[in-house]
């Protein structure tokens, strides 16, 4: 059951659908068919209340409906600005295949757009946004594209290519007010007291778990609904997953918040299983997320970068917290032009990696990282200056896959 109209799509296509590489039918994969065949009844309704101890949910018509075992799945929805004129016409953001809709239907009448945000969201909208010939300012509230993951050499190449298609940044830049004109968006006006005229702006600046409901029946919360191994809330027969949820990692023994499509599938599929009568253990595997930023196909693996970042106010879409959960770790990295890899070592193990350009070293990579591979024989000269990081990693996964391969009798 789900309160939007569409029903399921994909929601990282939305960022290609934006674009207009993608058509609208392409974002579903599934057809009314393809349910009926798995005899699943897709419903659209908007749920109310929950309540667990008569095992019902109250949906907004005022009817209710039983169940025997309930899965929470209500995903995350962007943080808003508070600040006035957010509510006006002409400010939008990008939850779902509405939220992109309207932006295309902005983008078809008007001419300049305010973009503000640190993360892939942000991005996604501006170069949505850029593709359909409006001009575009990108506020950043600090001197880097998303500095909580990249490091600086990777966020200067994100920006230049921005800049590269038109796109003005706006470095240590903040919105005070958005302002208005005819009810609809006119400008914007900054902290530092500057204006700028504009028709469309767009928020991204983070995402916040839908917990309202499971806050509502009393489930325990904590930033998401805190689940068990098996991904139970505190209540008898509610599982949760997905964005909404919190879920523990044993890699660094924390609840933690992945707004990933990956783990949100994995969860839905694990969880299901437990509410038809069995007994699996999500066990968190290691975040692997390929995303495009800047039209550049970027693979972000493990734990990769640190700090805070002060252009997100919670975790970005399409984001996970264990890439900044960062241990001791030194850096290897090689780049030429806009192909760049770099790894994030421990002391025998590659903790993390970020791939950007050529992505032949990705999946290896992610098994590297996932398996926890000692490394120690390849780690001073990885380390090297000017090592050919990438050669060396080929190198050392074609031979162990040799070693590894299974012997023919
Ligand atoms: C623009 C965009 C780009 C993304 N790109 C990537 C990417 O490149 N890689 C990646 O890994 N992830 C990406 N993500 C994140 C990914 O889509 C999410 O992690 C994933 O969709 C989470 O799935 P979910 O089922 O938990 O929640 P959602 O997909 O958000 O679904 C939640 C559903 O619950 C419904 N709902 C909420 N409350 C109620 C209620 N009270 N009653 C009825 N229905 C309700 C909502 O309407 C929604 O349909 C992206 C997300 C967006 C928006």
């Amino acid at each position: 059951m789900s309160a939007e109209k569409s029903g399921y799509y994909s929601r990282p296509g939305l960022a290609y659908y934006l674009t207009g590489e993608l058509k609208e039918k392409q974002l579903f994969p599934f057809s009314t068919r393809d349910f009926n065949a798995l005899g699943v009844h897709p419903q659209i309704a908007q749920v109310k209340k929950l309540l667990p101890e008569q095992h019902l949910v109250e949906l907004q018509d005022g009817s209710y409906l039983g169940y025997d075992r309930l899965l929470i799945a209500t995903g995350a929805c962007a943080a808003r600005v508070n600040i006035p004129g957010a509510d006006l016409k002409g400010v939008v953001k990008l939850d779902n295949l509405f939220d992109a809709q309207q932006i295309m239907a902005q983008a078809r009448r008007r001419r300049t757009a305010v973009v503000v945000g640190g993360g892939i969201t942000a991005l996604e909208i501006v170069e949505g946004l850029v593709a359909r010939g409006v001009k575009t300012h990108y506020f950043l509230r600090g001197d880097r594209y998303w500095p909580n993951v990249l490091d600086e050499t990777e966020s200067r190449i994100v920006e230049g290519r921005l800049k590269d298609h038109g796109v003005k940044i706006h470095y240590h830049t903040e919105l005070d007010e958005i302002l208005a004109r005819k009810g609809h968006v006119g400008g914007v006006r900054t902290k530092d007291g500057g204006t700028l005229r504009c028709d469309i702006v767009a928020i991204a600046i983070g995402i916040r778990p839908r917990v309202k409901l499971a806050q509502e029946c009393g489930l325990e919360i904590e930033r998401g609904i805190l689940v068990d191994e098996y991904l139970q809330t505190s209540a008898a027969d509610v599982y949760a997953a997905g964005d909404a949820a919190q879920v523990y990692d044993p890699f660094i023994g924390k609840h933690v918040i992945d707004s990933l499509w990956g783990p949100a599938r994995q969860q839905g599929s694990i969880a299901g299983r437990n509410m038809a009568g069995g007994r699996e253990i999500y066990s968190k595997t290691v975040a692997f997320n390929v995303t495009r930023l800047a039209g550049l196909t970027t693979t972000i693996i493990g734990t990769v970068g640190k700090g805070k970042d002060d252009d997100l106010v919670g975790i970005a879409r399409g984001d996970s917290e264990t890439w900044r959960q960062l241990p001791d770790a030194i850096i290897a990295q090689q780049d030429f032009e806009v192909n760049r890899l770099r790894l994030m070592l421990g002391e025998k193990t590659i903790l993390g990696a970020i791939v950007m350009g050529d992505q032949t070293l990705s999946k290896p990579l992610h098994t590297l990282v996932s398996d926890r591979v000692d490394i120690s024989l390849i780690k001073s000269r990885l380390l090297e200056p000017r090592a050919p990081v990438a050669d060396l990693i080929a190198e050392f996964w074609s031979h162990r896959r040799t070693v590894h391969a299974p012997q023919l009798a």
